[in-house]
């Protein structure tokens, strides 16, 4: 009997493999491609192996009458209609902590390419121009810079331990204050913008977190201001953040996520003020493998009757 449904084009080779030697499975490329598995196979699905960005709601989940549980290959969980799963009886599992170390690089890695002009850098090297100009114009330091979080999570909190051994002066927002070594708590994020130099954002995605930081966010971080975004393309207001780096309302932005991936917004590439990456991450080979092997220990948990390790509801 096939127990699992793999759904995600985006899984690798060597994932979809291990999980396809633990269980018969059947497979598609994502939720619109569900319902062209025939009613035998998809009555034995009890587990759903999911991979991606693209929704997957309550319709979609009522395809399967014995599913149990979905669980998602990634932290962030908010293509999952985790309420649509609720109400049905199904659960959610994601698989938090074993990347915060890698996005957290990322974040400060976009940070320092963004300060140092590393990008121009690089260009300069490569094209030639270096030895035809001489040097690229100076930059600015990182090191002893303010820094606001924006979500003192599993992930923020990796950010900020970073930004510290770099001698920042660091200040977060949260939906409640934490213990910190001494951070300053902003419950707003406007005001948190108008104190720093750089908001780094490490919100949950999801309705509750759309356009969190706002244009009035962005105009409060004021010309020195740097955004780094390695949450979700929804948490800032898109239109209002590239409105502010092409008019130099910010001095510019490190993004690792955006809107409609990977059609993103084609007035990115024509700014030289940002740092912009595809959305990787999480994505070192050892992360991505302890991401996949997390996500098979729920399923496996589930089909044996033990408690689930990452459940989300
Ligand atoms: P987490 O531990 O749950 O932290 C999320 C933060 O968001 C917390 O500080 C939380 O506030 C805040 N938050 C949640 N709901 C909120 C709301 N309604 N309003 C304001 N703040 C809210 O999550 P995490 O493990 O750090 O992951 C954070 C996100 O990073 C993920 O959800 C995912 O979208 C993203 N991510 C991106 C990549 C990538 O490749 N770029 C990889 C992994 C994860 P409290 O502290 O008050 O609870």
């Amino acid at each position: 009997m096939t127990e699992l449904l793999i759904c995600g084009a985006s899984f690798k080779e060597d994932e979809r493999a291990r999980l396809e030697t633990a269980y018969p499975s059947a497979y598609v490329d994502g939720p619109d491609d569900m319902a062209s598995l025939d009613e035998a196979t998809r009555a034995g699905i009890k587990a759903i192996a999911y991979k991606g960005h693209k929704p997957f709601g309550g319709e979609a989940m009522d395809l399967f009458p014995s599913l149990g549980v979905v669980a998602n290959y990634g932290v962030g969980y908010d293509a999952i209609d985790v309420a649509a799963a609720s109400a049905r009886g199904v659960k959610v599992t994601n698989t938090p902590n074993v990347l915060n170390d890698d996005v957290a690089d990322i974040a400060i890695g976009m940070l320092i390419a963004q300060f140092r002009t590393m990008m121009r850098g690089e260009a300069h090297v490569r094209s030639g121009d270096w030895a035809k100009q001489g040097e690229i114009p100076l930059n600015r330091k990182v090191t002893g810079a303010s820094v606001g979080i924006v979500g003192l999570g599993r992930i923020g909190r990796e950010i900020a331990d970073r930004c510290a051994a770099f001698k920042m002066d660091i200040h977060y927002t949260s939906r409640s204050e934490k213990e910190t070594p001494g951070w300053t708590y902003h419950s707003d994020v406007v005001a948190m913008a108008a104190a720093v130099d750089v908001l780094i954002i490490a919100l949950v995605g999801g309705a509750e977190t759309v356009g969190h930081v706002s244009k009035a966010a962005i105009d409060a971080l004021g010309p020195r201001g740097v955004i780094i975004n390695i949450s979700r393309g929804t948490t800032v207001d898109e239109g209002a953040l590239l409105d502010a780096l092409e008019q130099g309302r910010i001095a510019g932005a490190g993004l690792d996520v955006f809107l409609n991936e990977p059609n993103i917004d084609p007035r990115f590439t024509a700014l030289d003020n940002v740092v912009l990456q595809p959305h990787q991450g999480s994505g070192s080979v050892e992360t991505r493998r302890a991401m996949a092997e997390l996500q098979l220990e729920n399923i496996a948990n589930f089909l044996s009757g033990k408690d689930l390790v990452t459940p989300v509801n």
